[in-house]
Formats: C-alpha cells, sequence, structure tokens
C-alpha cells in the first residue's frame, strides 16, 4: 500500500459507478438469468459471443433493465461529500463504467454529481474493465503517470482494470477482491483524511 503521503501525492481519480458511487442494486446474476446467459460469466463478453441478432436484442433487453436501475439510483453514504472535496481540491475526476454512457449520465444526475466528471467513459467509449485501456487513456489525456491515477470502485473488474493499468486501487465495500486492492473502505469519506481534506 502506497504511504499516507502517497495518497496525498494522487494526481487523478476514476471511479467506477454503480454499487461505488450509488447504492449497490445491481442483482448480476438475475440479469444473467433474465437474459438468459451463462452462470457466472461477463454479462458484456457473454453477449458479445452471440450471434448478431441474438446479441443485439440481449442488448435491448440488458439497456431496458440498466434503465430502470439508473432510475431508481441513490447515492452511496459518503460518496457525494467525498467526490465534492476531491473535485475542489482541484484534482481532475472521471468515471469508467462496463454500463451505458446516457444511463451513466442518468445514474450520476439522479445521485447529483453530474457536474463533477470531466470524462465518463461507457462500455461503448472504451474496451470494458477488466481492461486497464479507458484508465490509460484518461492518464494520457491528462498527461499524469498511470501510478498517480487511483481507480476506485466495489467489484473485482474495477480492481483487475486498475491493477492492469499500473494505477493504485481503492476498494469500496466488502468483497473478497477487496484483498488485492491497495486500500479498502466502508465509505469513500473515510478516504479524506488520507487526501488531507477536510472532512
Ligand atoms: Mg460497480
Amino acid at each position: 500500500m502506497p504511504a499516507v503521503d502517497g495518497w496525498r501525492g494522487a494526481r487523478a481519480w476514476v471511479f467506477d459507478l454503480d454499487g461505488t458511487l450509488t447504492v449497490p442494486v445491481h442483482d448480476f446474476d438475475g440479469i444473467r438469468a433474465a437474459l438468459d446467459l451463462p452462470v457466472g460469466e461477463p454479462i458484456l463478453e457473454a453477449i458479445a459471443a452471440l450471434p448478431p441478432d441474438l446479441a443485439e436484442a440481449r442488448r435491448a433487453a440488458l439497456h431496458r433493465i440498466e434503465h430502470d436501475l439508473a432510475a431508481q439510483a441513490t447515492a452511496r453514504p459518503g460518496s457525494v461529500v467525498f467526490v465534492r472535496a476531491v473535485r475542489a481540491s482541484g484534482v481532475p475526476l472521471a468515471v469508467l463504467t462496463r454500463n451505458d454512457h446516457g444511463l451513466a449520465r442518468i445514474t450520476l444526475r439522479r445521485i447529483a454529481l453530474d457536474d463533477c466528471f470531466e470524462h465518463v467513459i461507457g462500455r461503448n467509449e472504451a474496451p470494458p474493465k477488466p481492461s486497464p485501456e479507458g484508465i490509460l487513456r484518461l492518464a494520457r489525456g491528462w498527461g499524469v503517470s498511470p501510478a498517480d491515477v487511483v481507480m476506485v470502485g466495489d467489484g473485482k473488474y474495477d480492481v483487475e482494470a486498475g491493477r492492469n493499468a499500473g494505477a493504485r486501487t481503492v476498494v469500496v465495500g466488502d468483497a473478497p477482491w477487496a484483498a488485492e486492492a491497495d486500500l479498502r473502505v466502508d465509505q469513500l469519506d473515510e478516504l479524506l483524511p488520507l487526501l488531507g481534506l477536510p472532512t
């Protein structure tokens, strides 16, 4: 884990959206079942492996499910105060999600954080996590080393994407893959003292 000063030296922050900035509501096993996708397989990749006409229908069904969830999204405790504090400190922020860009915007509006991110990268704008490509592209655009970027998420793919990019990783919540991250918190605002920001 980087030293405390190391976290103060973070030059950019990339956030997963669903379950990280919002209260987790996505039942991925339930979505797989509703879309008749194989148990345990990543949803986007399983759809992409289908014949084109089937894939198109499943994408549309997925979009409907995700739209309903986005329209009801609520902020995860501690996330809004944290994002606003880091934003106010002048550090660039982005969202990198396996969700659709438009649905991500709906979700951000729902939790009143839609003015905080320089970039919102959805599944059609970059290869989805665990690919590091979204993080690497953001780091290049910001002119910072990936090692000075923090990837924050609640999911396994968030940690993997961060590690694949050479970024620092923070897991929000209590999941088996939290042990793979540099840091684990229950709420994002627990990070404020590490960054020397007011709580
Ligand atoms: Mg998530």
